[in-house]
């Protein structure tokens, strides 16, 4: 609409929200939809956590703003926990506690990004960067690595694309969509590669925890500390503690950027919750076992889920080794008779609508993650939800 501005009308609507949203409907008026849209564990928060929050909110002294960049026990819980996990140690003054990774994401980008600035994206990406880039008035620059490659980009891609305006590269190991967790030697060489070329890291570590088949995350900042100075770690609760909805996440940066952040935080949305920050301090202060059962269920389900997309005709599934994403590629559907009534489709786009409206089985379409031809099924779904979501993909294809 013409009186909006250009920067709002420039940005595409996050996809992930919009299938989860339509699929959420559909329920809503009675269809048995199942829904492999949102990245969001189906677990209730451990009780520990509800417990602090509970106790949080019955004092009232946490009905009041806390401190912008978070209250100081959180702020410390989160560098002791940056030691736990990546092994150095960083002054709680570099962290800001931001309403949510997504939120992290942005301040960070706003803080960084000048027009024109061009920030280096790995494709397949999580929809949110590059909009995020944009928002920014950057330029997302995409680096493409297919299933061949294992979802991994190598550092000569990257270098192929840097030029004087190269500003920032994102990192996500484990990734959102594909599931991949990028190998030693790949962090390694990105962290050098950045050091060289005065390049900003922004190290997405969301998914931290969940890896299998004894892959370990690889912390671009434990590889390369030198790049520690021109790095910033996106992190949060969200998806380590079944904490979606409790907004909370982080930025780890160097204390100016930290406190420019924290500027912007300052007129953007102040501090995240008060109760939200004290359940955020239950989770990072305590142990990982809630985790650990966590991660096993999910392991079940990555195996399960990658085994039956492999025995739908026409999908192929590598299997990922992180988050709680299968990322099948598709390509052999398009241009094919599907379903009762062999509608054919050209795009991975066309197909997941299909797919929702037909089966009733909700998938996000590659094209938001930068890669068409594929689907994402996100498996953080129960059991039972998700054999018979895939069943139904099946018996759709025919
Ligand atoms: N980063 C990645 C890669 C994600 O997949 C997500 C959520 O889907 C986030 C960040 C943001 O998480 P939240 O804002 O819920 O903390």
């Amino acid at each position: 609409w013409q009186t909006l501005s250009e920067r709002v009308n420039r940005v595409a609507p996050s996809a992930t929200l919009a299938v989860d949203s339509k699929a959420k409907a559909m329920k809503a008026a009675g269809v048995d939809v199942i829904g492999f849209g949102a990245g969001e564990p189906n677990f209730p928060t451990p009780d520990y956590i509800v417990e602090a929050a509970v106790k949080a909110c019955r004092d009232p002294k946490n009905h009041r703003y806390t401190p912008t960049p978070g209250l100081p026990a959180l702020r410390q819980a989160i560098a002791d926990k940056t030691l736990r996990d990546s092994g150095y140690a960083v002054t709680p003054d570099r962290v800001v506690v931001t309403n949510g990774g997504k939120q992290a994401v942005y301040e960070a980008l706003q803080t960084l990004i000048d027009p024109g600035d061009e920030v280096i994206i790995p494709a397949p990406y999580w929809t949110t960067y590059p909009e995020a880039v944009r928002l920014a008035g950057g330029k997302p620059v995409f680096v493409f690595a297919g299933s061949e490659q294992g979802f991994e980009p190598t550092v000569e891609a990257i270098e192929a694309v840097r030029t004087p305006r190269t500003k920032a590269i994102v990192v996500n190991s484990p990734s959102n969509p594909t599931g991949a967790v990028w190998s030693r030697e790949t962090i390694r060489a990105i962290g050098r590669w950045a050091v060289e070329h005065h390049v900003w890291v922004l190290s997405d570590e969301i998914y931290e925890h969940l890896s299998y088949d004894g892959m370990r995350t690889v912390y671009i900042g434990a590889e390369v500390p030198e790049v520690r100075d021109q790095l910033i770690v996106l992190n949060g609760v969200a998806k380590t503690y079944a904490m979606t909805g409790w907004r909370v996440g982080w930025i780890v940066a160097p204390t100016p950027v930290a406190e420019a952040v924290t500027k912007l935080q300052g007129h953007l949305s102040s501090n995240v919750a008060d109760v939200s920050q004290q359940a955020a301090l239950a989770a990072v202060e305590g142990s990982l076992d809630a985790v650990d059962m966590m991660r096993a269920a999910f392991d079940g389900r990555r195996r399960a889920i990658v085994a039956a997309l492999n025995e739908v005709t026409g999908v192929t599934c590598s299997a990922p080794h992180g988050a709680f994403y299968a990322f099948p590629e598709v390509t052999a559907l398009l241009g094919r008779p599907l379903g009762p009534d062999g509608s054919v489709v050209r795009t991975s786009s066309e197909l997941a609508s299909l797919l929702l409206d037909q089966a009733h089985v909700a998938a996000v379409p590659g094209e938001a993650f930068g890669a068409p031809g594929y689907l994402r099924f996100s498996y953080a779904l129960a059991d039972d939800d998700l054999a018979e979501g895939v069943r139904r993909f099946k018996q759709w294809v025919g």
